[in-house]
């Protein structure tokens, strides 16, 4: 019996990636029984051409459907579209509330004035603070920057994520070269996909499997609590413990750590002001009686 990653699905085969080699197996008939659907990334066993089990997942992605993600990227334009810290937010909590994670990139900053660049340079340096690896090197495919984002991505499934003509495309040829995406070939394919069942593989790139189809395309779901929410914001999970009541949601009560830290400027306004717009937004959301 062997062990291995599904490395994309194909009208009932699963290619397993198992120590570089590929293999083509096929799924046991009690798996439909069982409920259980194979997707890409699953850990699985097999062994003479069969999928025998599908191993714990710990987490899966609808879109792009993919289990087991460790990393995304997030492809943030520095420029055309403008730059909204707003949706990089929305983006960094849902892959949070996930258990991936976050890698962000700035793509477009060659398009910049110095003055434009030394601003985004400076948001770039408070996400840094907060933990998250920031790569904002003025010139984006410089090769510096790529090693150093392969580096990071080494060993882990991987998906991109990031607004339409933000470059997810590009990076994903800069990172693969071997693949020619042609720019726009994701979006229109993602399109299509409405009509067709667009499949999704992992791309085998530097030891790093990365999902050849960009996910997270929507962010609106705010489907947490109020409570959960600060969780998903690491500066104020370091800070809670400071807070003089446990379970602060850093708004209105007070001797809150979260809130001193706003004022000495060691939290960045900007997440401050999402936290409290999606902190409204799910405030105000009509119960889900789906659950
Ligand atoms: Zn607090």
């Amino acid at each position: 019996m062997k062990k291995g990653i599904i490395q994309q699905s194909l009208s009932g085969f699963y290619d397993v990636i198992a120590a570089g080699k590929i293999y083509r197996t096929r799924g046991r008939g009690n798996f439909r029984k069982k409920g259980i659907k194979p997707i890409v990334g699953d850990r699985v066993e097999f062994e003479d051409g069969y999928l025998l089990k599908v191993l714990p997942r710990r987490n899966s992605l609808v879109r792009p459907p993919v289990a087991n993600v460790d990393a995304a990227v997030v492809v943030t334009a520095a420029t055309q579209p403008v730059f909204s810290a707003n949706l990089l937010d929305r983006q960094l909590i849902a892959l949070e509330r996930q258990k991936i994670q976050p890698l962000i990139f700035f793509s477009k900053t060659d398009l910049l004035t110095k003055e434009e660049y030394r601003q985004i340079a400076a948001i770039a340096a408070g996400y840094r603070e907060i933990g998250y690896p920031v790569f904002c090197a003025p010139q984006p495919f410089e090769d510096d920057q790529l090693t150093a984002l392969q580096g990071q991505l080494q060993g882990q499934i991987v998906t991109m994520m990031g607004q339409t003509g933000a470059g997810k495309s590009t990076l994903l040829n800069h990172l693969a070269p071997d693949l020619h995406l042609a720019t726009g070939e994701i979006s229109r394919a993602l399109k299509r996909g409405r009509h067709t069942t667009r499949k999704v593989s992992l791309l085998s790139v530097n030891d790093a499997l990365i999902a050849d189809t960009p996910g997270f395309s929507s962010y609106e779901n705010f489907d947490m609590t109020v409570e959960e929410l600060p969780k998903l914001f690491p500066e104020m999970v370091r800070l809670a413990p400071q807070c003089k009541f446990r379970g602060c949601l850093h708004i209105k009560e007070p001797h809150c750590a979260v809130k001193a830290a706003l004022e000495n400027g060691i939290i960045m306004n900007s997440r401050y002001d999402d936290y409290l717009q999606f902190h409204e937004l799910i405030a105000n959301q009509k119960p889900n009686y789906k659950k």
